[in-house]
């Protein structure tokens, strides 16, 4: 039996399990996929014990993302944007890393049948999603915007970018109005009580493609508002979804189950 794992702190609410061990099912491959929280400081000793039990690959989430680029050779994506999510282990050898957050948001525009280059696009937040977000949809080529309530935050991720990209504070979410697309990448809606949403929506039109990162509530009031305005939605599930089926063609070397892993995730996240 071949294991897979996520590393991360917290880990236990994780929707990965579910997701990765429908698509083992599917292809029958006699796999399990377990979660581990290790500390920063043991974080070294947890990759190289998986490493040396002969584990096929671990996904990494928050806090490990950017540490673990010690202990990896990661590929250009990855260290490109300073953050690893997957990790695919070779008999004993260094490590390789990814980062299949950049890959999920690609195809997730893809799965929609939407072309991102030469678009216009404005990513709203600058944490660890709106730095994925911003780089795919910037190597898909998009002109990409950076807004976010901490200005600084921004600037690093469009100076890290490099070329066209630009950023601003929140005042500079109008630029939506003349964009094509609009991924929102902060927090905001998580909080179903209070159905925030970050963006006004008199900035939404019917010229967009809104995708939420934000994946519970999986209808957020930005994804209501949005179809209200006669724009294009994708739900933060279909970034989730992605980012777990390009680690599995990674980890396997085969097509993932995409129609499996969606309805196991989505059942999940119905139960949540
Ligand atoms: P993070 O690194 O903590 O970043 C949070 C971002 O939200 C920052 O840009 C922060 O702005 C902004 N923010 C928080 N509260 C705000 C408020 N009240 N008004 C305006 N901006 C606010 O978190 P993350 O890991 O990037 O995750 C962000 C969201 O994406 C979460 O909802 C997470 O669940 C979701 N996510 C989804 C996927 C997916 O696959 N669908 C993957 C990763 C994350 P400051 O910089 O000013 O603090």
């Amino acid at each position: 039996m071949d294991i897979y794992g996520l590393i991360g702190n917290p880990v236990e609410h994780s929707l990965s399990p579910p997701m990765h061990e429908a698509a083992y099912d599917a292809r029958g491959i006699d796999a399990r996929y377990v979660t581990f929280e290790p500390t920063k400081d043991t974080l070294e000793t947890a990759i190289n014990g998986a490493n040396a039990l002969d584990i096929a690959g671990i996904n990494v989430t928050i806090p490990f993302k950017q540490d673990v680029l010690n202990h990896i050779i990661p590929d250009d994506i990855a260290r490109e944007v300073g953050a690893v999510n997957t990790i695919k282990f070779h008999d004993g050898e260094t490590p390789r890393g990814y980062n299949t957050d950049v890959a999920g948001v690609k195809r997730a525009f893809q799965h929609h049948n939407i072309s991102i280059d030469g678009y216009d696009a404005v990513v709203v937040g600058a944490g660890g999603a709106g730095r994925a977000a911003a780089f795919a949809l910037a190597d898909a080529g998009a002109h990409v915007h950076i807004a976010n309530r901490t200005v600084e935050r921004a600037e690093t991720i469009a100076t890290d970018i490099g070329g066209q990209a630009t950023a601003g504070g929140l005042d500079t979410r109008d630029e939506i109005s003349d964009a094509d697309i609009l991924l929102n990448a902060t927090s905001v809606g998580m909080d179903p009580d209070s159905d925030q949403t970050p963006v006004p929506q008199s900035y939404l039109h019917d010229g967009l493609v809104v995708l939420d990162a934000v994946y519970t509530p999986i209808e957020t009031r930005l994804l209501r508002e949005a179809t209200a305005a006669g724009a294009t939605t994708i739900d933060g599930a279909w970034m989730l979804l992605y980012q777990g089926v390009v680690a599995f063609e990674i980890w396997t070397e085969q097509d993932a189950p995409i129609q499996q892993m969606n309805a196991a995730l989505r059942a999940e996240l119905e139960d949540a």
